[in-house]
């Protein structure tokens, strides 16, 4: 890649989240659930939006979901993304049920289809573990 082609913004993590980041390098997917009434809770927040509690603790899921819905990027909106345009953006309803924005990787844009069974595959954005999905097999 040219020196001159710019780093991709990509989330970091911070004291909330970091225990998500941790799992991720390790190649397990964790989500927040809360300690009060068990809602699992995709992003992360202090306080669960169902009951406004604030524990929570972690739990690792399947990493099996299916496209619950997607778009294909055609415009460049920042310059680090220009080599992969297009590129596609979707949501993933994991099987426990939250859903996670992320890009579908090992399938041609015009093959992603909503429905689509989906695993996480974790990949690497300079340091930052980015957690992405390909279809199962
Ligand atoms: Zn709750």
């Amino acid at each position: 890649m040219a020196d001159d082609v710019p780093v991709k913004p990509v989330s970091q993590p911070d004291e909330l989240t970091e225990p998500f980041f941790a799992a991720g390098a390790e190649g397990r997917l964790v989500v927040a659930v809360c300690t009060v009434c068990g809602d699992m809770r995709l992003p992360t927040s202090a306080t669960c939006p169902t009951c406004l509690a604030e524990g929570l603790e972690w739990r690792e899921v399947s990493g099996k979901g299916t496209v619950h819905t997607f778009a294909i990027m055609h415009r460049r909106y920042h310059p680090a993304w220009e080599p992969d345009l297009p590129y596609n953006i979707a949501v993933v309803e994991l099987e426990e049920g939250p859903r996670l924005p992320a890009n579908i990787v090992g399938v041609e844009n015009d093959d992603i289809a909503v429905g689509m069974p989906v695993e996480v595959v974790w990949e690497r954005e300079g340091e930052a573990p980015v957690p992405r999905f390909r279809p199962v097999a």
